[in-house]
């Protein structure tokens, strides 16, 4: 069954028979642009075998293009309006599942394991752009079984996931999605192909998830600790950043000593080190707490 929605007229249509109105607080934006439909499918390299989770699938415009694609679709949405009008503009769709929840409380791990036999999942989704750091980050941390993740974000959000050091944009965001995928800007999208428009620009962006993390590290939890203490206090040095910071509990000698043998100065910031080196960082003072 081909797709209906996609385009301004029948999504403006199916808005006035159900009399429906936006919700600014769940971030509603829908998408307008079959072009831009076809290209985030594409990209995102559904096959039959796939199962997709959409997250927040609005009246069902991108949900009708995964319907086509995938061997299955589990989508949620938290906005129980919506629930009646997605019965109707699926109802062609038997490999569809609605979840009518708020994405942020659901168990993505048990879903996946109970709808995919725990057999890893794409992602395909137009965010919800004011939970769009949250949302990525549960599904890496809390090791949903995932090949890749596609998303609709803004444009800022994207660059700051895809930059390295050196640039304005480069935070813990950057290295949490590169520690855990590889990201890759698939399009920039304008503020018209939306109903209604966005105030700001937007891009789709693909996190190819990595099998084995890119670095060896022997604490996790504690390099992100690291990472999350050096950007906080993003103009100090990364010696009082760490050191300032409630959240990491070695002494200013050791944290001295551990960024001399990496090799840096004094003087160096947060911002100016690679994943690579907040890796070696955590590690050497992981070693120091033994
Ligand atoms: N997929 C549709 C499209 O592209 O036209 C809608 C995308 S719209 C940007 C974001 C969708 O996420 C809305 O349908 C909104 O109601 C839903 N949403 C917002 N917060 C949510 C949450 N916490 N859990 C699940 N869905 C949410």
């Amino acid at each position: 069954k081909e797709p209906t929605l996609g385009n301004p007229q029948n999504t403006i249509a199916v808005l006035q028979k159900y009399n429906f109105s936006f919700q600014k607080k769940f971030g509603q934006n829908f998408l307008i642009d079959t072009h831009v439909l076809d290209k985030i499918i594409a990209s995102a390299e559904i096959t039959k075998d796939d199962m997709v989770l959409e997250i927040g699938p609005g009246i069902g415009t991108m949900t009708q293009y995964l319907a086509c694609a995938a061997g299955k679709v589990v989508a949620v949405e938290i906005d129980k309006t919506l629930i009646p009008i997605l019965e109707d503009t699926l109802s062609e769709y038997d490999n569809v599942q609605i979840i009518n929840q708020d994405v942020l409380k659901v168990n993505l791990a048990k879903l996946a394991e109970e709808e995919n036999d725990g057999k890893p999942i794409k992602v395909v989704a137009n965010l919800p752009y004011y939970i769009t750091t949250p949302i990525i980050m549960g599904l890496f941390e809390n090791h949903v079984p995932l090949k890749s993740i596609t998303v609709m974000v803004q444009k800022e959000v994207a660059d700051r996931m895809q930059v390295g050091p050196g640039t304005k944009d480069y935070g813990a965001l950057s290295l949490a999605v590169q520690y855990y995928a590889k990201p890759y800007i698939v399009a920039n999208v304008p503020p018209n192909c939306f109903m209604p428009r966005p105030k700001v620009g937007s891009a789709v962006i693909r996190l190819e998830r990595y099998e084995e993390p890119p670095v060896q590290v022997a604490d996790e939890k504690l390099m992100f600790r690291i990472i999350r203490a050096s950007f906080n206090q993003r103009r100090k040095t990364l010696v009082n950043g760490l050191k300032n910071s409630p959240e990491i509990q070695f002494s200013k000698e050791e944290i001295e000593a551990a960024i001399e043998t990496l090799g840096k100065g004094a003087s160096v910031r947060g911002e100016a080190l690679t994943l690579e080196e907040f890796a070696r960082l955590s590690n050497i003072l992981s070693s120091a707490e033994q």
